[in-house]
């Protein structure tokens, strides 16, 4: 008899939905995924979610003791919905847990993508071992979840933790949410890939221009990891300023709730030790005393398998 209890991971993301099955220990028994449609509309998206978690329970026949389901934008573990998600355009405001419940006869739980990351790293990763940490991952948008004293901190309407709206600079650069100078503005993808080309034109030595064949469209972050891995100094550089951006950010975050551990996560986290470096160094610099020599960075441990993970991890946290 096989008494290992396992849950179903859901992510959804704003091109593909993952589906894992994975262990109480963290291990995932299986994966797939399909494309989440979002341009034909929620109805759309919730029918693939449904298709989905269909398959995954018919292929496989394991006692699922639940369904944890992780989405960007506010959710509301409680009430179960999924408001404005800023990856999937039009979304509204949407029931999810309703719709599945219908349909699936299991315990579900909802959160927002960031604080299942969070979770998953507190059950499994880099966090186990934290009383309380904030993790940030650094990707498209920059998200955050904040584990005080062992549980996630959601705030009263599933809001909390955006550590990507932390302003930098009161006047700084205009961030998709309407404020200024967040400091999402200056390392989420886009707005990185952005400040890079505008300022290449003066630095014509860096081979970033080479392997990109002088076409900036071609930028991403992961040209800019290759460029300083080859000791690209600009490309060091940009690296060690978002490590400066995220860590005057995170020192706000150490400073108001008195954490002194920090989770990287997310795809620029692929920037590795200089950038880990970098953000510890800050850290160090900006925050209060008090909290000066207990600083601790670590590179999130859940890497490409975080979003199943850390859904999944909804169940065994929730149980
Ligand atoms: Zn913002």
């Amino acid at each position: 008899m096989d008494k290992e209890k396992y849950a179903l991971g859901v992510d959804i993301g704003g091109t593909n939905i993952k589906l894992g099955i994975v262990s109480e220990t963290g291990d995932i028994i299986f994966s797939t995924m399909l494309p989440t449609n979002r341009e034909d509309g929620p109805d759309e998206v919730m029918f693939q979610l449904k298709k989905g978690i269909k398959e995954t329970i018919s292929q496989n026949e394991l006692d699922i003791i639940g369904i944890g389901i992780g989405a960007a934008g506010s959710v509301s573990s409680e009430k179960g919905t999924v408001s404005n998600p800023p990856n999937i355009p039009g979304w509204g405001v949407v029931n999810v847990v309703d719709i599945i419940k219908k349909e699936f006869n299991l315990p579900i739980c909802i959160d927002n993508d960031a604080n299942a990351a969070a979770i998953g790293e507190m059950l499994y990763g880099a966090g186990k071992e934290f009383n309380s940490f904030a993790l940030v991952t650094l990707g498209t948008g920059v998200g955050g979840g904040l584990i005080l004293n062992r549980k996630i901190y959601q705030g009263d309407f599933g809001a909390a933790g955006e550590i990507g709206h932390i302003s930098i600079d009161y006047n700084g650069r205009l961030c998709n949410c309407g404020s200024k100078g967040c400091v999402e503005a200056y390392v989420g993808n886009h707005y990185l890939v952005d400040i890079v080309k505008e300022e290449l034109p003066e630095h014509q030595d860096s081979i970033i221009l080479k392997l990109i064949n002088n076409n900036t469209d071609l930028l991403t972050p992961k040209i800019i990891c290759e460029a300083a891995v080859d000791g690209d100094e600009y490309a060091l550089f940009v690296i060690e300023r978002t490590g400066f951006y995220v860590g005057s950010a995170l020192s706000s975050v150490g400073n108001l709730l008195d954490i002194d551990t920090f989770i990287i996560g997310g795809g620029v986290s692929a920037f590795g030790q200089p950038l880990l470096n970098s953000i510890r160094k800050t850290l160090k610099d900006k925050v209060l005393k008090t909290l000066k020599h207990r600083i601790k960075v670590y590179p999130a441990q859940l890497k490409n398998e975080a979003g199943i993970v850390g859904s999944s991890s909804l169940i065994f946290y929730n149980s």
